[in-house]
């Protein structure tokens, strides 16, 4: 393994820039941290953290100036793989015409081991139409509401990126541990001023993450989860949790993993010109099963049975994998604080007899 430093990690961006890729990190914006263009280490945000509860989000300073140590905020990066909102074609009076495809070359810097395994589970549903460069950081500061130790996705980074970083401060200085997970991974990492990191250095760095999965804020029940909803369609919980959730869908676009779209129709005011618009949809939302007469789930019970019971159930079915990463946005963006782990461990108690007010 490589080890580098600040210098060497401003010298990977511009590399990959120079390389005509569009790099996308994390940045500091409106009181959260966001991804966004980056055109060096400058821009990252430095001594930020961020502390989150169930409905809460509040960026932070930290006593040291660690660029990668905030648990997942309120973007994903699956806003640049299946955008909110795309043009699908444009009608005119002469002709009919697609855009052009996305060929964007894109390199993601600081996916962490959860949003690592989301891109695996999203691009499964929406194709690899975009491929980016991966540079994964393992998480050796999970929040309050991660749970990815308990769904197998973190808090280390395992497979699927080009480079792999480990970011760590001590007596030495402000470092990171490299470790290239393709050929163009070293490529770039042999553009990077950089040296062979030693071996107490190696087991510093794991010791870390290996620590990160003891201090993570939830935990999801050991259970098969795909069984428990099977088991639960009758359950009271879906009304209890119906009397709480507002069914606004919040859950559903901050999910790294939540996929659904609808499509629109728009002319403008001469009828000469007509859209179709591809963009985010939401189980939650009564019109999303509306068939024919009208909509088959029109209860907010039903709702949200059906999000929890696809996302941890029937996605197996369909995917082969849960749909549930265990990045805690669902439950940091639910103006209710809502906790999809909560939830399971209350079906769980009720199909077990116990008491169900967890
Ligand atoms: S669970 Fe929370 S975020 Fe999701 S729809 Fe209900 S109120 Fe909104
Ligand atoms: S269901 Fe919630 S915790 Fe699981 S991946 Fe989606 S947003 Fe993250």
């Amino acid at each position: 393994m490589d080890a580098f430093g600040l210098d060497g990690l401003d010298e990977l961006v511009r590399a990959l820039i120079a390389d005509g890729r569009r790099v996308i990190g994390p940045r500091l914006r409106d009181n959260a941290i966001v991804l966004d263009d980056i055109t060096g280490v400058a821009d990252l945000p430095a001594g930020w953290g961020v502390d989150v509860a169930p409905g809460r989000y509040r960026v932070r300073r930290r006593d040291d100036e660690a660029l990668f140590c905030h648990s997942a905020g309120p973007q994903s990066w699956k806003q640049f793989v299946h955008p909110a909102r795309r043009k699908l074609w444009e009608t005119t009076e002469t002709g009919f015409e697609e855009p052009p495809p996305d060929n964007r070359e894109l390199a993601f810097l600081g996916v962490r081991g959860c949003d690592l395994a989301a891109l695996g589970v999203l691009g499964r549903v929406v194709g690899n139409r975009i491929r980016p460069f991966i540079v994964a950081v393992d998480c050796t500061e999970p929040g309050g509401l991660c749970f990815c130790a308990s769904t197998g996705t973190g808090p280390g980074v395992r497979q699927g990126y080009d480079l792999a970083l480990t970011e760590r401060i001590d007596d030495t200085g402000h470092w990171f541990l490299a470790e290239a997970g393709t050929g163009a991974g070293e490529r770039m990492l042999r553009m990077v001023t950089r040296r062979q990191a030693r071996f107490d250095e190696v087991a510093a760095a794991l010791r870390d993450v290996t620590a990160a999965a003891d201090r993570m804020g939830r935990a999801m029940p050991e259970l098969d989860l795909r069984e428990l909803l099977r088991d639960s369609r009758q359950a009271r919980r879906w009304n209890d949790v119906a009397e709480r959730c507002l069914t606004c869908g919040n859950c559903t676009m901050v999910c790294p993993t939540c996929f659904c779209t609808t499509t629109e129709d728009v002319t403008d005011l001469t009828g000469e010109h007509a859209e179709r618009w591809e963009h985010w949809a939401s189980c939650f939302e009564v019109d999303f099963s509306y068939l024919h007469g009208g909509s088959v789930r029109t209860s907010a019970a039903s709702r949200y049975r059906q999000w929890l019971t696809h996302k941890l159930g029937t996605w197996h079915d369909q995917f082969g994998e849960s749909g549930c990463v265990g990045c805690g946005r669902c439950i940091a963006w639910c103006p209710v604080g809502i906790d999809i782990t909560a939830e399971v461990a209350a079906l769980a108690a009720e199909r077990s007899g116990d008491d169900v007010d967890v």
